[in-house]
């Protein structure tokens, strides 16, 4: 343990990974992004990430994906104790140690996890005291999806993803996660979609009322035949074996299977825990997914795992 650690000047955040139960993609925008209407829902699994005082500036990652983390100042979280530095009066260089569980370019916001988590993590470390409003504003400049890793739960996503409504959903969801090697970049994917689209009209986006009606009523089935996500096809055309993945889950009794976000993760409805844990093991023994996890959701979102002054959001 080092010494600020053991004086307790280190604090630990928790962030969860998200699905996007609904990716309805708009018209690529002037500025290249395109708009969305996306329905956000955080999973049981998460990153943990400390920071502490250290003499310089530091990012380690730990964890099954560590060495696929870039370390230095691309690294979101690294990013984000930047931007908390320049609103505290009394910083300075910080080792930050992320401990990494989401599946990195999975499509799940392991990025966006850790950048918001250290948004809290610096803010309480540095006691800066930023309120929920401030925090949010420098979570939407750090990223599309760095809002809903601090909000979690069910939300609907407006604009590039940053702008939320939080959705009623009573329900608990069992998630069957089937990873795949190597990730999908997001800008290609984007891209893809723009090519297999190019001359068609592309409407404005807007979320499903089926989507919306099966989250109001908890009702998985009706959920999983409801999952959507427009950036499917462009992952299976990057990625085509992830297509007979999908059909393999399906066959397995998934209620619904959906590449999460840009992929290549495929996230697979199940229902109930019993079922969750049928068809991993399923998936597993079929060698159809290299490595497959489950995930309840919704969860939370950042949370203080460990603080001098312990606070939530
Ligand atoms: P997106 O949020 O763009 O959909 P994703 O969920 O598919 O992305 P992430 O794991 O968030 O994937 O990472 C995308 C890329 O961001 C990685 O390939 C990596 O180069 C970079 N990156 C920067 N910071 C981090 C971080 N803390 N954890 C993981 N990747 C990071």
């Amino acid at each position: 343990m080092s010494a600020a650690s053991a004086s307790g000047r280190s604090v630990t955040v928790r962030a969860p990974a998200k699905l996007n139960l609904e990716l309805t993609v708009g018209p690529r925008r002037p500025d290249g992004y395109h708009d969305l209407a996306t329905v956000f829902h955080a999973v049981g699994l998460h990153d943990e990430v400390t920071v502490e005082p250290a003499d310089d500036w530091e990012v380690v990652v730990t964890g099954p994906y560590a060495e696929l983390v870039p370390c230095g100042a691309d690294n979101l979280a690294m990013r984000a104790a930047h931007l908390i530095a320049e609103q505290a009066t009394s910083s300075g260089p910080a080792r930050i140690t992320i401990d990494k569980e989401i599946p990195v370019a999975g499509g799940m916001a392991g990025g966006s996890a850790d950048g918001a988590a250290t948004l809290l993590a610096c803010d309480l470390l540095w006691e800066v005291g930023l309120s929920r409003g401030e925090l949010e504003e420098l979570a939407a400049d750090l990223g599309s999806d760095v809002p809903f890793a601090l909000a979690g739960g069910t939300a609907i996503g407006s604009g590039r993803g940053e702008q939320l409504v939080p959705v009623l959903a009573p329900g608990r969801y069992e998630w069957v996660l089937a990873l795949s090697e190597g990730g999908l970049p997001t800008p290609e994917v984007y891209a893809e979609c723009d090519r297999l689209r190019a001359g068609r009209r592309v409407p404005d986006p807007e979320p499903s009322e089926d989507l919306m009606s099966a989250l109001r009523a908890g009702d998985p089935r009706a959920l999983g035949a409801a999952l959507t996500n427009d950036l499917q096809d462009a992952a299976f055309s990057l990625r085509p074996e992830l297509r007979g993945l999908l059909e393999v889950g399906l066959d397995f009794g998934a209620l619904g299977g959906i590449v999460s976000g840009s992929g290549p993760t495929i996230a697979f409805l199940t229902a109930d825990v019993e079922g969750a844990l049928d068809l991993s093991v399923a998936l597993a023994a079929s060698g159809a997914a290299p490595e497959v996890k489950r995930a309840t959701g919704p969860a939370h979102g950042v949370h203080v795992v460990r603080s001098p002054s312990l606070r939530s959001l």
